[in-house]
C-alpha cells in the first residue's frame, strides 16, 4: 500500500512527518512538495495557505477521509504546532488510536518535566502544561514524573565532571533486532587483538586530555556489543588501561555491561572486580528458552540466571537485568513470566526496553512480525510500570526512540541509591562523555551549553585502519576541552 505526504506552502516537513509516523509507523512516505502529482492510495496533505492565511489538512486513509481548515497563527512556530495538532487530531478520528504519549515526539519526555520544574512549577503544574499541550496519557506523565523526581537529586554537576565511554564492539552471534554496530566473534574475531591495542591506545589519550585539562571523571561506562564477549585477558588488558592512564579517584560509578550470559564466565567477573567496576548489567531480555531461541542467541534462561547468581556469589552488589517487551514469539504471559523470575532474583536495577524495529535489524523486513500485537506490548510496559515500583524499584531513566513498538518508552527501574549515573547523564546532555573505540562519540558541552560530537569510525576494520587519523581528531576534542578552562 503506498502512502505520501503533500507539503503546501511550508517547511515543517520533519515535524508533520514524525506525527503520521505514531499513527503510520514502519512505511516508507512518498514525500510530495508543493505541486508534485502523486497516486498513491493514502494521502496527506499539510497547507498554509498564506493568502487566505488558513492552515489546512486533507487525509485520504484506507478509503476514509477527513477535512479541516482553521486561520493560521501569527507565528512560524506555533504555526508548525497548529499543523501537527491538526493533522493529530485527524489521525486520531480516522484510526481510533491514542498514542499514549501524545503528540510528544521527542525522546526525552522527562528534560521536558526537568525544565518546567527549574521554571519554579511544581511537578503538577508541570505535568498538566505537558498534558493541555502534547495530550499526553496520565500514566505516561506520572512516569515520566516519577522518573524526574529521582533525577532531579542525581543531576547537579560541574562542567568539569565528565564520563568516559569504552566500546567494545562485539558479540558471540548478532540477535535478530540488533541494529547496533556490532560484529560476531565468528566473523570478526580476528580484529579483536588489533582492536584491544588500538582501544588501550586511545584510553592513553584521553587519559592524557583528562589530565591536561584537570577533569574529573565521574563515571566509567564499558559497553558494547558484549564487551566480555572478548577474552578474560584482553577484557583485564582494557580495564589496567583505565587503571593506568585514567584517574578514576574520584569516579561515583564504573560500570561493565557484561551483557550476553553466553560470554559471562567466573573468571571475566573475576576480572571485573579485580579491576574495581562496581556494577555490571547481566541481560537475558527474556527468560523465555523459546524466544531466546527466536531471536539468535545462544544461551538458555538457566544460563542468565546462573551467571547472575554467580555475580552475587562473587560480591557484585550492584547488578543490572536488561528485558525487553514485544519479542518475536514473545507475548504478555511470557513477559510477565520473565519479570517475576527476574523478580525472584532481586538484581538492584531492571531496565524495560520495548523493542525497536530499525531498518538494520533483520525483523524491519519481516512482514508478519509487524503485525504483532501493539496492545500486547502496552499491557506488557504497562505491567512493569505497577509491578516494579510495587516491588520497590522506582523509575530513573526513560527514553523513547523511533520505531518502538506501540510507541512506548525504554524505562529504567532501580532500588534507591542503585541508579545508573552514566545513563542519566548520556540522556540529560548537560555532562562531557569522551568515547574511545569504534562507533563511540565524544560529547563536550561548553560553559555556553553548546554541545559538540565528534565521531569515532563506525567499525572496527575501520578503527583499526584508520587510527593515525583518528588521533588527528583528538585535536578537535582538545580544542573544545580548552573552552572548559
Ligand atoms: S547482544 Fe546487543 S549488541 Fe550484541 S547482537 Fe545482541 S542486541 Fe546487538
Amino acid at each position: 500500500m503506498n502512502y505520501a505526504l503533500i507539503f503546501k506552502g511550508h517547511d515543517f516537513e520533519y515535524e508533520i512527518q514524525a506525527v503520521a509516523k505514531i499513527f503510520i509507523p514502519r512505511v516508507r512516505f512518498q514525500l510530495c512538495r508543493e505541486n508534485e502529482i502523486t497516486e498513491a492510495e493514502n494521502q496527506i496533505l499539510t497547507e498554509y495557505d498564506k493568502i487566505q492565511n488558513l492552515m489546512r489538512v486533507e487525509i485520504v486513509l484506507h478509503q476514509k477521509k477527513y477535512a479541516v481548515s482553521a486561520p493560521a497563527c501569527a507565528e512560524k512556530a506555533e504555526q508548525e504546532f497548529q499543523l501537527c495538532q491538526m493533522l493529530y487530531t485527524g489521525l486520531q478520528k480516522l484510526t481510533g488510536y491514542q498514542p499514549p504519549w501524545g503528540m510528544l515526539t521527542g525522546i526525552r519526555p522527562v528534560r521536558k518535566i526537568l525544565d518546567k520544574l527549574g521554571q519554579g512549577l511544581t511537578p503538577e503544574q508541570a505535568c498538566a502544561e505537558l498534558k493541555q499541550k502534547y495530550l499526553i496519557s496520565d500514566k505516561k506523565l506520572k512516569l515520566a514524573r516519577d522518573t524526574a523526581l529521582v533525577q532531579k537529586a542525581i543531576l547537579p554537576h560541574s562542567l568539569k565532571e565528565i564520563g568516559l565511554y569504552i566500546s567494545v564492539p562485539f558479540c558471540p552471534t548478532r540477535c535478530s533486532y540488533c541494529s547496533f554496530v556490532s560484529h560476531s566473534v565468528e566473523s570478526a574475531g580476528n580484529l579483536i587483538p588489533e582492536y584491544v591495542q588500538k582501544l588501550c591506545e586511545e584510553i592513553k589519550i584521553l587519559g592524557q586530555l583528562i589530565q591536561k585539562y584537570h577533569l574529573s571523571v565521574q563515571t566509567v561506562y564499558i559497553g558494547g556489543g558484549t564487551p566480555t564477549a572478548i577474552s578474560a585477558q584482553q577484557l583485564m588488558q582494557v580495564m589496567q588501561a583505565v587503571q593506568k592512564y585514567i584517574d578514576i579517584s574520584h569516579i561515583r560509578e564504573y560500570t561493565v555491561e557484561a551483557g550476553r550470559a553466553d560470554t559471562i564466565t567466573e573468571e571475566k567477573l573475576t576480572v571485573i572486580k579485580t579491576m574495581n567496576a562496581d556494577r555490571i548489567s547481566v541481560n537475558p531480555q527474556t527468560l523465555q528458552d523459546s524466544v531466546l531461541k527466536e531471536i539468535g542467541r545462544n544461551h538458555t534462561a538457566r544460563q542468565a540466571v546462573d551467571a547472575f547468581l554467580s555475580a552475587r556469589k562473587l560480591g557484585f552488589d550492584n547488578i543490572n537485568m536488561d528485558v525487553i517487551a514485544g519479542l518475536p514469539s514473545d507475548d504478555f504471559a511470557g513477559f510477565s513470566d520473565t519479570l517475576q523470575k527476574i523478580l525472584a532474583l532481586a538484581p538492584d536495577s531492571i531496565t524495560v526496553h520495548t523493542l525497536t524495529v530499525k531498518r538494520a535489524g533483520t525483523l524491519y523486513h519481516d512482514t508478519q512480525y509487524q503485525n504483532t500485537e501493539i496492545s500486547e506490548v502496552e499491557k506488557m510496559a504497562e505491567y512493569s510500570a505497577k509491578i516494579l515500583p510495587e516491588s520497590g524499584y522506582r523509575p530513573y531513566y526513560l527514553y523513547r526512540q523511533k520505531n518502538t513498538l506501540g510507541n512506548l518508552e525504554n524505562v529504567g527501574y532501580a532500588r534507591a541509591g542503585k541508579e545508573n549515573i552514566y545513563n542519566i547523564l548520556i540522556m540529560d546532555d548537560r555532562q562531557t562523555i569522551l568515547g574511545a573505540g569504534c562507533a563511540a562519540s565524544s560529547k563536550i558541552i561548553t560553559p555556553d551549553g553548546n554541545l559538540t560530537r565528534i565521531m569515532n569510525y563506525k567499525f572496527p576494520y575501520e578503527y583499526i585502519q584508520r587510527f593515525e587519523e583518528l588521533m588527528q581528531k583528538k585535536q578537535q576534542i582538545a580544542q573544545e576541552l580548552e573552552k572548559l578552562t
